[in-house]
Order: C-alpha cells, then sequence, then structure tokens
C-alpha cells in the first residue's frame, strides 16, 4: 500500500515536471529576444532591418546569403535592380559605413541629407539590434544574424568565427576589400578571412584610400569603406554641435562623392553603393553624445541604396 502511494505521487510529479518543461519549452521558442532583429523591429514597430544588407548584397551579386542570416533581402530594393540592370546580377559592389548617423540625424538636418535622399533609389528606414554599439551592430549588418547568434553581444573586438558576407565572397571568388580606421570595430572584427585589409590612421584616410583603390585598381568586388567621423566627434561635443554637424555633412559628401566616382570607374558594371550606418545617437548628458540604447533615436537608422546600370 506503501509503495503504491510512492508510486501514485511520483507518477503525478513526473507528469507535472514534464507540463512543466513543455510549457517551458514552449515559451521559450516563442520568446523573441529583444536585443535580436526580431525584437528590435517589433519593438519599433518596422519591417526591415540593418540586417538586410548582406542577405541583399547577396541576392544582387547572386550568391547565396550566409548560413546564419535571419533575415530576407529588401524586396525594394531587388525590384528596383530587376527594373534598373534589366534582372542581371550586380558585379561590384560599395558599402559605405558612417558611424552612428541615425535617421534622428536626417530629420534634424534636412537640408543637408536631401542631396543624399534625392540620389539613391530606396531608402530604407529599420532597425538595428541590441545594444546598439559598434561592433554588435556592424557585425549584424555583414551577417545577417542577430548578436546571440553572431556572438557579440556588448562592446567588444574579437574576429567573428560565424560566416560572414566577406567569408561568401571569398567563396565565390569574389576579391573583398575593408577599408578602415586602425583599430576600428570594423577594422578588427572581420579579420583572419581571405580579403584585403586596408588599415588607416583616421576616416578621412579611409575615405582617400577607398578613392585610391577605386581610381588604380579595378579588381576589388566588394569593397567597405568606414568613416568613424561623425560618432569620434559627436562622443565630445554632443550630436547637434556645429563641429558634430560638419562631420556628419563630410560623410554626406564622401558618400556623394563614392557614387560619383564609382559612376566613373566601374561604369562598365552593374553596381550598387550603400550608405550604411549602424546606429544613430542621442545627447547622452550635456555635451556628450551617445548611444547604446533602443531608443528610437539609437535605434532607428536609414540605409541608401543606389544602383548603377553597366553602360557598354
Ligand atoms: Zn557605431
Amino acid at each position: 500500500m506503501k509503495t503504491m502511494k510512492y508510486n501514485h505521487v511520483s507518477l503525478t510529479s513526473v507528469l507535472a515536471l514534464l507540463l512543466c518543461l513543455y510549457t517551458f519549452h514552449l515559451s521559450a521558442e516563442d520568446q523573441v529576444s529583444p536585443a535580436s532583429i526580431a525584437g528590435q523591429m517589433a519593438k519599433h514597430g518596422v519591417t526591415e532591418s540593418v540586417g538586410c544588407v548582406t542577405p541583399t548584397i547577396c541576392a544582387l551579386m547572386g550568391l547565396p546569403t550566409t548560413d546564419v542570416c535571419e533575415v530576407e533581402p529588401l524586396a525594394k530594393v531587388l525590384e528596383i535592380a530587376q527594373a534598373k540592370l534589366d534582372g542581371k546580377p550586380v558585379q561590384k559592389a560599395l558599402i559605405f559605413c558612417p558611424d552612428a548617423i541615425g535617421k534622428v540625424q536626417f530629420e534634424h538636418w534636412p537640408d543637408d541629407f536631401a542631396p543624399l535622399v534625392k540620389e539613391v533609389d530606396y531608402l530604407m528606414t529599420g532597425t538595428n539590434v541590441l545594444p546598439s554599439v559598434t561592433p554588435v551592430c556592424f557585425s549584424t549588418i555583414f551577417t545577417g544574424a542577430s548578436p546571440a547568434v553572431h556572438g557579440i553581444q556588448k562592446y567588444e573586438k574579437p574576429a567573428l568565427t560565424v560566416e560572414t558576407l566577406f567569408d561568401v565572397c571569398a567563396k565565390a571568388g569574389l576579391k573583398a576589400a575593408i577599408v578602415a580606421e586602425n583599430d576600428s570595430s570594423i577594422d578588427k572584427v572581420f579579420r583572419k578571412r581571405p580579403i584585403w585589409y586596408f588599415s588607416t590612421p583616421g576616416p578621412a584616410d579611409a575615405f582617400e584610400m577607398c578613392k585610391f583603390i577605386l581610381n588604380n585598381y579595378d579588381n576589388f568586388d566588394l569593397i567597405v569603406c568606414y568613416d568613424g567621423s561623425y560618432d569620434s566627434v559627436m562622443h565630445g561635443t554632443g550630436v547637434w554641435d556645429e563641429r558634430a554637424h560638419q562631420a556628419a555633412r563630410d560623410s554626406i559628401h564622401r558618400y556623394l562623392e563614392l557614387i560619383r566616382l564609382t559612376d566613373e570607374v566601374w561604369k562598365g558594371y552593374n553596381r550598387v553603393v550603400v550608405f550604411a550606418p549602424d546606429h544613430g545617437s542621442h545627447d547622452s548628458q550635456e555635451g556628450k553624445g551617445g548611444h547604446g540604447s533602443d531608443s528610437p533615436e539609437d535605434s532607428i537608422v536609414n540605409h541608401g541604396w543606389r544602383l548603377g546600370a553597366a553602360q557598354n
């Protein structure tokens, strides 16, 4: 009798435990991490993300996306490419990465951004991932994966171990280059890959080096040019200070100049030139800019996509 009672209690406990585990499994599966690509899109009510850069570039160039990619290519960009490039693939891609320029900067300085908005075929408004700091966001931009998947979940700069856009390009026999300031996030987290690294003393030098490469070498298929000007100034001056404003203007002019230059040196190729910042920024205290939060200022960015058709 004693044994039977024991068995009964034991069976009930086991059933309860199984039910608990099942419920936990279901809720864990249903729960979207607030830091993830999907979590940030849901929080801000948008359907596009900075994570769309990698699958969109891959789709445009006829490559498979990374094996960790969580998002679809930007449908609008593919639609424009279909019409503008007559359904043919993109052969050359340049991704210009100005740090810390969010949608809020576009809205605050509309006259400065107007020439950029006019020049691009599509201006995406999307979210990034959390924390909204440089290595975390650019790792999502160049993998299509959330921080928990690509592995950088805080401000740190180890070389990523997951598949990136650069690995996909190298595997396909394409030649990729990263041009970035020494020891910046982009200079460090995509190392250890069979691609070209151009590491420069400052942001202006990275831009000059990018132009030098475009003017002298025709054989790069993908070039990433990092521009940390605005970020480095606004952290010290506040985001709306005139010195920060000038740095933002410099980044806009650099992007427009890269469009003009690629129109010239890559005119024989179908091409895409992307304006792809990582996060926005806000004044964290008097005279100091910052970012890292899930606020709209830090989280929502505009990406400009500009396609060019080969002229033979
Ligand atoms: Zn940044």
